[in-house]
């Protein structure tokens, strides 16, 4: 009677055991698969959207699109390269025939879509250059929206027909001294205009300053001097408002002379300089063909002190300032 009851516990402990271990086991099985679960979502957030799980707003948004005139495949397309929220912010207002396009430009800003559209319009460009356009701030004309120049930049302010400094800006200035040319420059620009003035020298070179800082009061001058005798318009392609001026800044020096007529790109001294400036901290700042941008004609004379590393990305990238302030700003993210 003993020995049967013990073989009874027996069967029940295995009966329990083998239950034990099916609960274990379909536990495990539950757990991996929700682990897996989290797993996929987290990495591919984008197969939920396109999945079955297309919710409701998500529909509206296509609809949307395809009443704006976006075709099946523009739609997928947008649905691909732009976040829900910015479909919904700046994508259901209007068509924008060259979004995609101006997608593909690294310095493509979504709050400025409607600009580069704009733009794209009413210009021969092709969308890349639209983007950086209107980034530059091209879209609206010179002189207008005028901003503060960014003093903090030290050597590397920005002064054009956009930015502006004002009567009270320090130079920091310092006279060029003997065998430099006229004028004084900002203390960190001399220095580096005097060791290049000495490097050309070495090559027979003669370069010197012919005009370097401008204080406010007389760039005033110059240019309603310029004004009078041709005019606003006219007077705007070749002199700078007062505070507009880069010689305001003590930042440039016209070398050798200032004078379209007397073809210093045809000299030596230029070729001297475009080869070699950048290696000072100075770039050509007016270049051929880059009215448009810099919004002053060609200046083979005008060279603007950076620093030598900046210089030196400006000459291998041989692009304006401006432009160069754009891929910066790229970089920098
Ligand atoms: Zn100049």
């Amino acid at each position: 009677m003993k020995v049967k009851k013990k073989q009874d516990n027996t069967t029940l402990y295995i009966v329990i055991i083998i239950l034990l271990a099916c609960i274990i086991t379909y536990l495990t099985i539950i757990t991996i698969h929700e682990d897996k679960q989290v797993g996929v979502d987290n990495e591919t957030p984008i197969t939920v959207i396109e999945g079955k799980d297309t919710t409701k707003e998500e529909y509206i948004y296509k609809e949307d699109l395809l009443t704006l005139g976006y075709t099946n495949n523009d739609v997928m397309e947008i649905e691909k390269t732009f976040t829900k929220d910015e479909v919904k912010n700046n994508l259901l207002d209007k068509k924008y025939n060259n979004l995609l396009k101006f997608k593909e430009s690294k310095y493509f800003n979504i709050n400025n879509l409607n600009r580069y559209q704009n733009y794209f319009d009413k210009n021969k460009y092709t969308e890349e250059q639209a983007v950086m356009y209107v980034e530059i701030g091209l879209d609206v004309p010179f002189y207008t929206n005028i901003k503060s120049a960014d003093t903090s930049k030290g050597s590397l302010i920005l002064v054009n027909k956009y930015y502006s400094i004002n009567e009270s800006y320090d130079a920091n200035l310092e006279t060029l001294g003997d065998g430099y040319g006229k004028g004084k420059l900002n203390k960190e620009a001399a220095k580096h205009f005097r060791e290049m003035v000495d490097a050309a020298k070495k090559d027979g070179i003669k370069l010197r300053s012919i005009s370097a800082y401008r204080s406010y009061s007389s760039q005033k001058s110059i240019y309603n001097n310029y004004v009078s005798k041709d005019g606003r318009t006219k007077a705007d392609t070749y002199s700078a408002r007062p505070g507009h001026s880069e010689h305001n800044t003590g930042l440039a020096v016209d070398i050798n002379t200032a004078s379209s007529s007397a073809h210093f790109e045809k000299t030596k001294e230029y070729e001297w300089l475009i080869n070699n400036s950048y290696k000072y901290g100075f770039i050509l700042r007016y270049p051929e063909d880059k009215m448009f941008i810099t919004g002053y004609k060609y200046e083979p004379w005008h060279y603007r002190y950076l620093n030598v590393e900046v210089a030196t990305e400006i000459h291998e990238l041989n692009v304006t300032y401006e432009e160069y302030l754009v891929m910066a700003r790229e970089k920098e993210v």
